[in-house]
């Protein structure tokens, strides 16, 4: 099949190469001039695993190309997936206007039926929003709309709700082999004919057993919000019971453990930490309270979801402010992880751009490591401290995570990248100028820190400290 891809970001990009590696031929289009030239020179402008090697492979068999021509773009897939951005608007709900801009191109450039797929998560209604805007710019191109659609020349289209779920860190794992297909659909025939195609696109992924769940295409919006509100409630419920567990001196890590291990509970999602980041939980949270309040409603637990992680993010501060005072000048703290989580170098509302502003801002000096992330983390905390520009210099990227640690008075832990698993702790002794760790993601045993002669303040593991 011909698809394009409107947007080439992190979605846009993972989707439109493991489409192409499937055997269909897919057109990447995106307004970033810089981006399209990035990925025709053979540069790929995100860290994913594995994602390099899909997109070579498959521009070298000619299947995935990269443009920023719009009419092209639109005459070339019969399927137009839409995976622009939704950032948060300044009230908090999700900002469309790159949704609707791309709707409109398509309703200025198309020709013939059309199967536009909102790819983009996106609050319910807007595929209704989609339509009208690609209905407006038909109205334009054929003024004479009164004709029935049985006698129109009007090209027709239908937009089908496919919320994308993978995981940054793991998106090309998960876009292969996905938990589910969503396919949100209308019941009429154009919506059976874009459901059709969708379900042919999708086949090679539903040899095993059925992956896709069709419905509403209503049902289909919310599914991704409910599905990230669920998962950020668990990140936020644990936070809040770790830090209580710190007061009381109980161990989350093995609470985690006592109820994970019931079924109706299970382990995902339940480990304590310096709060969630990312492209996705933070603004979809937001923008599912923020739907709520346009229908006179409170979503009260995920208010509360959002004001636990807002508070997290300061949990590692806290406990350095706890120990050192809030004046750090004088202070050299390794940090090890920038990423807001592993396997990726995205640092949108990462935690350790709160943790590194408050201490540099409070005087300290920072040596960091990350394995991936450094060139996108001193562009973003260029932006965090655009107002002290000259506190960047106490910060320093090093290249190995035992540099990190040299002469410094503690060690930080914000990401848990495999590399900081199991570091070599006679090395460690001997660089660091005290044995202090902040240990934001609970990687090590308290048991083990002890014998080191490490002091080992990790995130609500009371019983120990
Ligand atoms: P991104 O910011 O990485 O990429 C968006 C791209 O769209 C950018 O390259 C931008 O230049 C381009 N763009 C904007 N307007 C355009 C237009 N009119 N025409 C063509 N290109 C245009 O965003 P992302 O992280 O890929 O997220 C995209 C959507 O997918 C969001 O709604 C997000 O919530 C959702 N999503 C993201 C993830 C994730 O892990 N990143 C996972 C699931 C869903």
């Amino acid at each position: 099949m011909n698809i394009t891809i409107i947007g080439t970001g992190y979605v846009g990009l993972v989707t439109g190469a493991c489409l192409a590696d499937l055997g269909n031929n897919v057109f990447c289009l995106d307004v970033d001039q810089s981006k399209i030239d990035l990925l025709n020179s053979g540069g790929v402008p995100i860290y994913e695993p594995s994602l390099k090697e899909v997109i070579e492979r498959n521009v070298e068999a000619g299947r995935l190309t990269f443009s920023t021509d719009i009419a092209a773009s639109v005459a070339y897939g019969s399927i137009q997936f839409i995976a622009v951005g939704t950032p948060p608007d300044e009230d908090g709900s999700a900002d469309l206007q790159y949704v609707l801009a791309a709707a409109r191109n398509i309703g200025r450039h198309m020709t013939e039926f059309k199967v536009v797929v909102d790819k983009s998560t996106v609050p319910v209604g807007t595929a209704d929003k989609v339509t009208a805007a690609i209905n407006a710019e038909l109205a334009v191109r054929f003024p004479a709309a009164s004709l029935p659609e049985s006698e129109s020349i009007f090209p027709t289209f239908s937009v089908v709700s496919n919320p994308e779920f993978l995981k940054e860190g793991a998106a090309v794992e998960d876009f292969t082999r996905p938990d589910r297909i969503v396919l949100g659909a209308a019941s009429d025939t154009k919506g059976q004919q874009a459901l059709a195609a969708m379900r042919q696109l999708y086949a090679p992924f539903n040899r095993n057993h059925e992956r896709t769940r069709v419905m509403d295409v209503k049902s289909a919006e919310f599914t991704k919000y409910a599905a990230n509100a669920m998962l950020a409630t668990r990140i936020s419920f644990m936070n809040e019971l770790a830090n209580l567990a710190d007061e009381v001196g109980a161990d989350i890590e093995l609470v985690r453990q006592g109820i994970g291990s019931d079924p109706r509970i299970g382990y995902s999602f339940l480990y304590a930490g310096t709060g969630y980041g990312g492209s996705c939980f933070p603004k979809d949270v937001q923008a599912l309270v923020r739907t709520a309040r346009e229908y006179g409603q409170t979503l009260r637990v995920l208010e509360a979801v959002e004001a636990v992680n807002h508070d997290q993010k300061q949990v590692l501060v806290n406990k350095v402010f706890a120990k050192y005072g809030t004046n750090l000048s004088g202070k050299t703290f390794a940090l090890w992880g920038l990423a807001f989580k592993p396997n990726t170098d995205d640092m949108r509302d990462a935690p350790s751009r709160v943790v590194v502003s408050a201490l540099l801002r409070a005087g300290a000096r920072i040596h960091a490591h990350d394995p991936v992330a450094e060139e996108e983390a001193r562009r973003v905390l260029a932006l965090d401290l655009a107002d002290a520009p000259d506190l960047l210099e106490n910060l320093q990227f090093v290249d190995k995570p035992i540099d990190a640690v040299q002469g410094a008075d503690s060690l930080i832990i914000i990401t848990e990248w495999k590399a900081y698993r199991s570091p070599n702790w006679a090395a460690l002794k001997v660089a660091m100028k005290a044995l202090v760790i902040f240990d934001g993601r609970n990687l090590y045993e308290p048991e083990v820190m002890k014998e080191c002669g490490m002091q080992y303040l990790a995130i609500g593991r009371g019983s120990h400290s």
